[in-house]
């Protein structure tokens, strides 16, 4: 597929001019501009997303002890993730945007005891992993 056939795909399917100048590698001014030769409309996305709820869902299976496994796509270092309009993010993260309502500080990971969890109140970002070496110690 050509990246003009590529683009018109995904404008189609309702993507936005960046998500797509990204995964087709061009400029978003190029999307724009077959966007605007289409007569397709230019679409406002909320600052938050949350459309990749449900392809996560999707994707996970509880097992014993209350976690979460990820049964979806693994990258190459055997992170959990998933491919979304805001491009590939781990699990993890769409896990804590889940939880939290907001966006993770630095690395998001599991803190639990079962390793690649992707249960959103088991995962932890950076200012809570150190909220709780504070109290706990480093051990924790
Ligand atoms: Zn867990």
């Amino acid at each position: 597929m050509n990246a003009r056939a590529a683009i018109e795909e995904l404008l189609h399917a309702g993507h936005g001019n960046k998500a797509i100048a990204k995964r087709v590698h061009v400029r978003h001014q190029t999307v724009a501009a077959i966007r605007a030769e289409l007569g397709l409309p230019n679409i406002v996305r909320p600052a938050k997303t949350t459309c990749s709820d449900d392809a996560f869902w999707q994707r996970t299976q509880p097992v014993d002890g209350g976690h979460l496994n990820w049964t979806g796509h693994y990258n190459s270092t055997g992170v959990p993730c998933l491919r979304t309009t805001d491009g590939m993010l781990t699990a993890y993260r769409i896990a804590f945007r889940i939880r939290w309502q907001r966006d993770p500080v630095g690395p998001v990971k599991p803190g639990c005891s079962m390793d690649r969890c992707v249960h959103p109140d088991h995962v932890e970002d950076q200012p809570m992993r150190q909220q709780y070496e504070a109290i706990f110690g480093e051990a924790a």
